[in-house]
């Protein structure tokens, strides 16, 4: 092991930081944030170290260096870019055997400072030794997106029951056993769910009373956002990560998919799946059977669970059957498809509200408030309109919503293949016909759907007018 690592206590303890400039304050910073008593020389202070010295968090060694400075200190960093000066704070540091570290500078360093994912009180600290700190940041952004952010709080929840935990299981591999179901089991879930006493209730149960029971299954309702893979959120990436069964839905893509814990079970619940219908029933027993079996189960929808996604029947079907449920939104398509295709969904001279609606289901035409989605100044995102462009376009019509109104029909929103067609209302069924728009699709109506022509930025965009009756009908000839 070329450098040997340590965690160190500098809590009260003096440490000099010398230059005055921005890395030195990233430095005092993160000192500051152990508890050191930090000291700064330097001939002048960046504004924030500057302000800091006025409120007395630091002490400012105003002037050039000299080595007195080191007298007392338990560590010194040299944060400045003159590289002499550098080595000289080094050999100073050495001779009176201080730690000392040089930013950026790996020969003149005693001591390295780490790339760190903090979860206090759980630290991750990674170091190449100076010899690739582009691969110590990449390692730490993975590690930054994989360790919940609840889990300083499991680890502080059990350092105060550490005693009653030892005493509790003196036989270590029981112990081990208990810090494996504490790792993995239902604690975690009730600190992330903002339930800490429930959580220190369910640790102190399992200690007191039955040790550890085998886990029991749950339901995480997951978002997928509507395509693109980087839409997913953190929170999502870590579900599909300890899952060890996921129902999907059709929608959700296979890089998406690909994300997921290499050996979970995927079980494509797709409305659709390979030509037959699943019904939702099907749906619900699935998962009903692999929470009962103990099974961590991911539900994973489309876009977002809450939004046209039936996730609160789901919900409301699992708590029935005192199935433990937790969800974690997504981006719906409204919203990601309208930003994709450059669409503002409110703007301030044009539409104070947008409304979610979709055309699809039980006879959702006939019980839509058409005179209410007629208003101007609003905008429409429908979801699932595409069979019913006729009817939902002659509606608004009729019930007064400009002709002109700017129409977006964007498929395949987020997707690599995502088309955006703009037109104005009166000509929305013929220009989805002249193009053949598919599902998924989003339609959004109102002023700001023109927004696309100028701010479209993703995929391919399609403005031209409708053609004619007369050139509709010859292009329906066969040639
Ligand atoms: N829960 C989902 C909606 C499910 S309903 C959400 O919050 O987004 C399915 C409808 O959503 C589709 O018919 C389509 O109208 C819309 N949709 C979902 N993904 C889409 C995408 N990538 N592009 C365009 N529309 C999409």
């Amino acid at each position: 092991m070329k450098l040997y690592p340590l965690f160190a206590d500098l809590k009260g303890l003096p440490v000099l930081v010398i230059g005055g400039g921005t890395v030195a304050e990233r430095k005092v910073a993160a000192l500051l944030g152990a508890g050191a008593k930090v000291r700064v020389g330097a001939p002048q202070l960046h504004p924030a170290l500057a302000r800091l010295a006025d409120e007395g968090q630091v002490e400012w060694l105003h002037g050039g260096y000299q080595p007195a400075w080191l007298d007392g200190v338990w560590l010194a960093i040299a944060a400045t870019d003159d590289r002499d000066l550098n080595a000289r704070v080094a050999a100073d540091a050495t001779e009176r055997r201080l730690l000392v570290n040089v930013v950026d500078d790996a020969s003149l360093s005693r001591f390295h400072v780490p790339a760190v994912v903090d979860r206090s009180p759980l630290i991750v600290a990674i170091s190449t030794a100076g010899a690739a700190p582009a691969l110590a940041r990449r390692l730490r952004e993975m590690l930054e997106r994989l360790l919940d952010h609840t889990l300083g709080a499991l680890v502080t929840l059990a350092q105060q029951h550490r005693t009653r935990i030892v005493l509790r299981f003196p036989d270590l591999a029981e112990r081990r056993g208990f810090y494996d179901w504490l790792h993995d089991g239902p604690v975690l879930p009730l600190l992330r769910r903002a339930q800490p006493a429930e959580a220190e209730r369910t640790l102190l149960s399992a200690l007191n009373t039955r040790g550890v029971s085998p886990g029991k299954g749950s339901v995480t309702l997951v978002g997928a956002g509507p395509g693109d893979p980087g839409l997913l959120t953190l929170q999502a990436l870590r579900a599909l990560n300890q899952a060890d069964v996921i129902l999907h839905d059709q929608l959700v893509s296979a890089d998406i998919l690909a994300m997921a814990r290499r050996d979970a079970e995927r079980i494509d619940v797709g409305k659709r799946c390979a030509g037959r219908h699943v019904p939702q029933d099907h749906t619900h027993q699935l998962m009903l059977m692999h929470a009962q079996a103990g099974k961590r189960v991911v539900r994973l929808k489309g876009g977002d669970p809450f939004v046209f996604g039936r996730g609160g029947e789901e919900m409301a079907f699992l708590r029935e059957h005192g199935i433990d449920c937790d969800i974690v939104p997504g981006i719906t398509a409204a919203v990601a498809c309208a930003a994709y295709a450059g669409i503002p969904l409110t703007h301030r001279d044009y539409a104070q509200s947008v409304c979610l609606l979709t055309a699809h289901g039980k006879d959702a035409t006939d019980t839509l408030d058409w005179h209410a989605l007629a208003n101007h100044r609003q905008t429409l995102a429908i979801y699932m309109g595409v069979e019913r462009i006729d009817v939902l376009t002659a509606r608004l019509l009729e019930y007064g919503r400009g002709p002109d109104t700017p129409f977006a029909l964007i498929e395949n929103g987020t997707l690599p293949r995502q088309r955006v067609i703009t037109g104005a209302l009166h000509a929305l069924p013929a220009l989805a016909r002249q193009h053949a728009v598919g599902t998924p699709a989003l339609l959004v109506i109102g002023e700001v759907a023109a927004m696309a022509r100028d701010r479209a930025w993703f995929g391919e965009l399609i403005t031209q007018r409708p053609a004619t009756a007369a050139a509709q009908m010859a292009c329906a000839e066969p040639a």
